[in-house]
């Protein structure tokens, strides 16, 4: 654990939680001293009595995060799909960024690196173009297959960071907000739905003809499956044609390839 004295992340962090006290899907509330120094729980549970909520520990909370509330492993721990009804509180600034360390890996870090070092993410052909092995495929994509690609696997729904690596066409997010989750390069997840974009690219390349209202009926479709929210697949797993990542993805791609034609269809 790192302690109070070398952590000037944490003393910062802390500083501006009267201010900012929420960070992800997680309200922390600032008492003076004692026992509960600092309360955590979900944002959504922001009107609950504390009595409501299950008190959790530093091993519980690992539980808590390992999983949505359906009961999927969670690969990233930014997706907007933290499981409530918990309660936790940390007795000092160590304690919280333990806390915090466990909800959101290296997210207070980051944030103040950010702010006071001022170091430059990298970009995304910079980034892909020093893999090897297994994901070298990812550097293969086009700007426009990557600008789509990005769009889908690190919007809202997906990711609550904010993206500061850049990408050409996809604008990158304000750092400049109030303790926002950063994105400092590409995870592994959109790594992997790199990987295998450009061994589908490799593929046989079909083409369908169809008129506009049926070309609109499809999109239509894949957004309500987006729309319905997760399916029982697993998260990570781009094999499946029902994972969220790959339909957002493909939804992005059809729209760049027919501007305007499906304008008529609202999100
Ligand atoms: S690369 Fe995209 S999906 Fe992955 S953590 Fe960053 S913003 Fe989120």
């Amino acid at each position: 654990m790192t302690s109070r004295a070398s952590n000037p992340a944490i003393q910062a962090f802390v500083r501006g939680l009267s201010e900012h006290p929420q960070i992800g899907e997680v309200l922390i509330t600032a008492k003076n001293s004692g026992e509960d120094c600092f309360e955590l729980r979900h944002i959504d549970d922001r009107e609950e009595k504390a009595t409501a909520l299950i008190p959790c520990t530093t091993e519980d909370l690992r539980e808590i995060v390992a999983t949505d509330p359906q009961g999927n492993f969670r690969p990233l721990k930014s997706s907007p799909d933290l499981r409530r009804g918990w309660i936790a509180k940390a007795s000092t600034e160590s304690a919280l960024w333990e806390l915090l360390n466990i909800l959101y890996p290296g997210a207070i870090g980051d944030w103040y690196a950010q702010q006071h070092q001022g170091s430059r993410p990298t970009s995304y052909p910079d980034f892909v173009g020093r893999q090897s092995g297994m994901y070298r495929g990812a550097s293969q994509l086009s700007p426009l297959e990557t600008r789509s690609l990005v769009a889908g696997c690190c919007s809202e729904r997906h990711c609550l960071k904010q993206r500061l690596w850049t990408t050409e066409g996809e604008a990158t997010h304000d750092a400049s907000q109030d303790l926002p989750l950063l994105c400092r390069e590409p995870c592994q997840l959109l790594l992997e739905l790199a990987r295998r974009t450009s061994k589908m690219l490799q593929e046989p390349q079909v083409s369908i003809e169809l008129p506009r209202s049926e070309a609109t009926a499809l999109m239509t479709i894949l957004k309500e499956q987006l729309k319905r929210g997760k399916p029982t697949d697993r998260i990570a797993d781009f094999s499946s044609p029902l994972n969220p990542r790959r339909i957002d993805h493909l939804t992005r791609r059809i729209e760049q390839q027919f501007p305007g034609q499906t304008e008529e269809l609202g999100e």
